[in-house]
């Protein structure tokens, strides 16, 4: 961004002074702005004839909205495999796709990534923009940012959704920031804004006391990284089918200035909650970190995760890599156990899309039992190791 003087300058000389680091002098009788500029913005509102405007607006006015169409979704894939995120946005898309009446589309970038354009158009895109490159067999910021910013370039999308994952998060800001749009952050909803048909991106705001609605009015594409979990996977449908476009990678091994040197794994199955079909949940009813033995114990044997309130990590009894909630992870498995956890509304913003709650709770008023759909009241170190051992039972029957 920079400060420019526009041709309706008058060369009045107000700026001149109103400038506090001398950066403006006066030349052929136009304001002229010098290196000194700090881009303050001081002179911007000096200017009697508003010939002083920042870089940024100079964009705004000269965007073509009307250039920009079509919804599109990345397509995370990690090794191999498209992430549940992406496939869920493509669900979410399709409606604001719909909404807008426009097309949606997948972006797969990556080294031998087409077969997975079928699961892409199965789940609602009827486009799929495939880069695909041996450079680009592995995530790199400096490789897909490249990439992704030629794409929007030669396509010009009118919203780009990307899921609020390691990657994503590093991949849309900078993205963003290289086309000369803004982008909307960790969102938990999406919508249209009917007064002006723009997508409405929430998300928490003030470390998740208050929810804020975010639209992109002057700038394309509209952007946003997306909790996974937030939607629900649409049902795929292998019957649709879509348009290919293959775009040439213009992506030079040398353009990448990281090397994937070895991949490391801190996270193993019983952390990955996002991608979890079972999560067991411990919360301060637990009593102490000891007593997170139950939860990994039953978690184990029904192949799950373990999940942990808010009350459990600020205890210290896991990371917060665990965490679900408003302020951890939104999850929806198809199963989740709530165990000593009372259901404070900050932890139901985290797993109220789950398909099936069991609650065990030694309290009968607890308020998660308004919303479980089995409950059990009792303690759970006796509660947990039953259920444990029936469990167990009947996987070896
Ligand atoms: P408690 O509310 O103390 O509940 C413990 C439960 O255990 C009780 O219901 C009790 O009856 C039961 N119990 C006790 N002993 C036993 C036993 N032996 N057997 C069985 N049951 C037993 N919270 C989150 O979880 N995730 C978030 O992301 C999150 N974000 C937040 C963001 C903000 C801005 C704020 C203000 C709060 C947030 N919270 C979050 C905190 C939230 O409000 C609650 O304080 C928290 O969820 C409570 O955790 P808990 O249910 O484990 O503990
Ligand atoms: Fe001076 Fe600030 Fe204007 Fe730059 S933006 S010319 S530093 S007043
Ligand atoms: Fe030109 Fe505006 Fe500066 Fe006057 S105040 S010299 S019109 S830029």
């Amino acid at each position: 961004m920079a400060i420019l003087v526009t041709k309706e300058c008058i060369g009045c000389g107000t700026c001149v002074s109103a400038c506090p680091f001398g950066a403006i002098e006066m030349m052929d009788d136009k304001a002229s702005i010098m290196e000194a500029c700090t881009q303050c913005g001081a002179c911007v509102e000096t200017c009697p004839v508003e010939a002083i405007i920042r870089e940024e607006e100079t964009k705004t006015i000269l965007i073509d909205k009307a250039a920009f169409k079509d919804v599109w979704v990345y397509m995370e894939v990690v090794e191999g495999k498209l992430k549940n995120v992406s496939l869920e946005l493509l669900g979410e898309g399709r409606k604001l796709a719909d909404t807008m009446g426009q097309k949606l589309a997948g972006v797969l970038i990556g080294s031998k990534v087409e077969e997975l354009a079928k699961e892409v158009f199965a789940a609602g895109a009827e486009i799929v923009y495939l880069v695909e490159a041996p450079e680009l067999a592995n995530y790199s910021t400096d490789g897909y940012t490249a990439t992704f910013v030629n794409l929007i370039n030669i396509y010009k999308p009118s919203v780009i959704l990307l899921g609020a994952t390691n990657d994503g998060r590093d991949l849309g800001p900078r993205v963003a920031c290289r086309v000369g749009t803004g982008l909307t952050a960790d969102c938990t909803d999406l919508g249209i804004d009917k007064a002006t048909g723009l997508v409405a991106w929430t998300r928490p705001a003030f470390g998740g006391n208050i929810m804020a609605t975010i639209l992109c009015p002057d700038h394309r594409p509209q952007m946003g990284t997306v909790r996974p979990s937030v939607f629900k996977r649409p049902e795929p449908d292998y019957r649709r089918t879509g348009e290919i476009i293959k775009v040439a990678s213009k992506v030079k091994a040398s353009d990448i200035r990281t090397k994937l040197l070895d991949i490391v794994r801190v996270c193993t199955a019983s952390c990955n909650l996002e991608e979890a079909a079972v999560i067991v949940s411990g919360g301060r009813g637990l009593g102490k970190a000891e007593n997170f033995c139950y939860i990994e114990e039953l978690a184990n044997v029904l192949g799950g995760s373990v999940g942990a309130s808010r009350a459990a990590v600020d205890a210290g009894w896991k990371p917060h890599m665990h965490q679900v909630g408003q302020t951890g992870k939104t999850v929806g498995p198809k199963i989740y156990f709530a165990c000593g956890i009372s259901g404070a509304i900050q932890h139901l913003a985290g797993m109220s899309s789950s398909d099936i709650v069991i609650a065990i709770n030694k309290d009968p008023e607890a308020p998660i039992f308004k919303m479980a759909d089995y409950g059990i009241v009792g303690d759970l170190t006796e509660v947990l190791p039953i259920l444990t051992e029936a469990f167990k039972k009947v996987k070896a029957s």
